[in-house]
């Protein structure tokens, strides 16, 4: 009796534990065997479409991360070994750093600071709401009120943006000089987790961009927020990765030869002795002691989602912040095609360029509104928050010669994967005045 009692126990158990596994690895298995080999081939034809446009401007064109954390954020193991080559390989030319404060004075420079690699660094804070850039030797008193941290921090020539939109901000304050528009971070948060992860461990690391652009949502209420407030001032917009490489579970020896285990959040879970049961596991330590490793977000994966295109005159911090505070910048999901060449400008009535993205300009030197691009696909030219012009798709050009009028006027472009219309580029606007 009792037998029969455990078999029918443990059988019960068994397809209990089928049936978890079925629903949390089926979709993710159908996905690495059927959904994303076909979105591979789509991309990479599109990708081969690629032709260099004509160039509007003398600027050049920069890559970067601007929301990003390493080892100084308690939150963050990531250091120069992880952070340099995983820049390089998805050709990040700067990046931004925002990390966590360790108390309310905050010392600028600290971690990070120049270039390694030929990658530039810059040091700065994520707190508060903010993503702040001082660009100088100081320190910042995070225990005065937020209005007066950002005055503070404009009036000395640094850069105030707002992280993460989608939180409360005192939108009317005058200093901030721009928002995210798009933050992975942001977006992921609606998103089921487990769902997510399940999809990460079936489809595996060679998929990892497309199970990134799983949890993908067109951040619509943010852009019509930013839209309203453009027809205020400029507010730049910006993207942010607001990559940790922290959603993971990695182990290294400790000095007493035990190894540790450490979490999602760089949190250590666990101290454990070696043995026959997990060494198995683990290989020789890296370049930063790991001996194992298991990834969900990369520095990567997150650079080459989302990237700030950015037109200045040269790699520096200088150039690349002034152009960042006068929004001479786009965003495009970097992973489905590389926007190197696109250009959103205006012309005047003898057809020279009189602005490009980012730019105020007079009523009187704006005659059309010219954009190129080097990958084809949809434009839709947005007037004051609205949609005014929608262009067939397949386009690497677009014209706008009808009557212009002043206010804020800005490009998206759209590429159809999976016969969606989904967003590849997004302008910082031109405003006529
Ligand atoms: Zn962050």
């Amino acid at each position: 009796m009792i037998k029969k009692i455990l078999k029918y126990f443990s059988l019960s158990v068994l397809g209990l534990l089928l049936l978890l596994f079925l629903v949390l690895f089926s979709p993710g298995l159908w996905n690495r065997w059927v959904v994303y080999p076909k979105l591979e081939k789509q991309i990479k034809a599109f990708q081969s479409l690629r032709k260099e446009p004509e160039s509007l401007t003398e600027l050049n064109i920069y890559r970067g991360a601007l929301h990003s954390h390493s080892f100084w954020s308690h939150d963050s193991e990531g250091t120069l070994s992880d952070i340099i080559p995983a820049a390089k390989k998805v050709g990040i030319d700067f990046i931004f750093l925002t990390d966590h404060a360790h108390s309310n004075s905050d010392t600028i420079p600290r971690g990070y600071q120049g270039y390694y690699d030929g990658v530039l660094i810059e040091p700065g804070t994520e707190r508060q709401g903010f993503c702040t850039w001082p660009l100088r030797s100081t320190v910042i008193d995070w225990s005065l009120d937020k209005d007066t941290v950002a005055k503070n921090i404009v009036s000395d020539g640094g850069i105030i943006f707002y992280a993460h939109s989608e939180e409360d901000h005192n939108w009317r304050n005058p200093y901030y000089q721009g928002m995210e528009i798009y933050s992975i971070h942001t977006d992921i948060k609606d998103e089921s987790l487990l769902p997510l992860i399940g999809n990460f461990i079936a489809s595996g690391a060679k998929n990892r961009e497309w199970s990134m652009r799983e949890s993908f949502d067109e951040q619509t209420s943010i852009l019509a927020h930013w839209d309203s407030l453009n027809q205020w001032r400029t507010i730049v917009g910006f993207s942010a990765v607001d990559a940790h490489e922290n959603q993971n579970f990695r182990a290294r020896y400790l000095q007493d030869g035990r190894v540790e285990w450490v979490g999602p959040n760089a949190k250590p879970i666990d101290t454990v002795e070696t043995s026959i049961l997990n060494r198995w596991l683990f290989h020789e330590p890296d370049e930063n002691g790991w001996i194992f490793k298991f990834m969900i977000d990369t520095y990567e994966g997150s650079f080459n989602n989302v990237t700030n295109y950015v037109f200045a005159d040269t790699l520096s911090v200088p150039s690349i912040s002034n152009h960042l505070k006068k929004g001479n910048l786009f965003i495009a999901f970097k992973s489905l095609g590389d926007a190197k060449g696109f250009m959103f400008c205006s012309k005047n009535n003898e057809g020279k360029v009189s602005g490009i993205l980012g730019d105020s300009v007079e009523l009187n030197r704006v005659k059309s509104f010219q954009v190129v691009s080097p990958l084809p696909g949809q434009f839709r030219l947005i007037y004051n928050g609205k949609v005014v012009d929608t262009s067939s798709e397949g386009q690497y050009e677009y014209q706008w010669s009808e009557q212009i009028r002043k206010g804020v006027y800005r490009i998206e472009m759209h590429i159809k994967l999976n016969d969606e219309f989904v967003p590849w580029v997004y302008s910082n606007p031109i405003h006529v005045f």
